[in-house]
């Protein structure tokens, strides 16, 4: 396995696969890896020909305030996972190599981004959005694999990639979790024991959710926020962000639950840690 640093060398490297006729599978994540990031490379393993994961801490999808400084890093143990994996390349840039001092060049999706986590964290999507542009364009690849975990994150890209022509197939792999169901997260890295007692709370909120409409037929959205509410309340660390019921394409606030069309999402911060999970009906 190879792991390039510079922007440059990772283009020209990219070119010349793509001179060779090898289509390039794409993973983009921040690092700190888990298994949900590992996943999503099994996704794609068959239909590229080279399989490539990016690890950049992204400074411009945090906020002021945010955790971008202990951001959880350990390049050495993410490169070794990615060797088990089976992963060719990874591209590793450091900031300098993504954005210039002077960069005055973004990219904002205006719609799909703005709700949800697009109003709880500003500027967040401008950033992501942002550094997927550069990262497409400095790794040109046929197939990126992007998780629901993210759920509008996904969104946002899709839109992107399909307004801005970026000739990129998206492929969206299902959250992996726990054995107990917590969402993975490298950001579960920072909680303490009662803290992530209280996080377990977001997925049996999903639960209650998921039973309530799957199992008695609810497809009243307030009932069912107002049950996720009630589980979440029950954690002492827990504030509740958002908890919305929205159409999974569009972002728009649903007026009532559409089996294969409605998601809910939820945003808790457990103490100084933000965390984010969704149920598709
Ligand atoms: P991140 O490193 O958090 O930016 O995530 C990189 C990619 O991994 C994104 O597409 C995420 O949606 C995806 N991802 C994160 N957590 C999970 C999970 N638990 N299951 C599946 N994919 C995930």
């Amino acid at each position: 396995m190879e792991v390039i640093r510079s922007a440059t060398e990772m283009q020209a490297r990219a070119l010349a696969y793509k001179k060779e006729g090898k289509s390039i599978g794409f993973v983009p994540t921040m690092g700190s890896l888990h298994k949900g990031h590992l996943s999503l490379i099994d996704l794609i393993k068959e239909q590229c020909d080279l399989l490539l994961l990016s690890i950049y801490v992204n400074p411009t999808q945090f906020g002021v305030g945010e955790d971008f400084d202990r951001y959880p890093r350990d390049l050495d143990k993410d490169l070794e996972m990615c060797r088990t994996r089976g992963v060719d390349l990874v591209f590793a840039p450091e900031s300098s190599e993504i954005y210039q001092t002077d960069a005055s060049t973004f990219v904002i999706e205006d719609t799909v981004g703005k709700g949800l986590c697009g109003t709880a964290r500003p500027n967040h999507f401008r950033g992501v959005a942002t550094v997927c542009a550069k990262l497409f364009n400095i790794c040109m690849p046929k197939v990126v694999v992007l998780g629901q975990k993210d759920a509008q994150q996904v969104v946002v890209l899709k839109r992107m990639i399909r307004d801005l022509h970026f000739p990129i197939k998206v492929v969206v792999g299902p959250i992996l979790r726990e054995p107990d169901g917590l969402a993975m997260s490298s950001r579960n890295a920072y909680l303490q024991t009662k803290q992530r007692e209280d996080a377990l709370l977001v997925y049996q909120s999903l639960q209650a959710a998921h039973k309530l409409v799957e199992e008695k037929g609810s497809n009243n959205v307030d009932r069912v926020k107002a049950e996720v509410l009630n589980v979440l309340k029950g954690g002492r660390h827990l504030r509740v962000n958002y908890v919305e019921v929205v159409d999974r394409e569009s972002m728009r606030p649903e007026t009532e639950i559409v089996t294969d069309r409605s998601m809910l999402a939820v945003a808790v911060w457990v103490d100084q840690v933000r965390l984010i999970d969704n149920l598709c009906f």
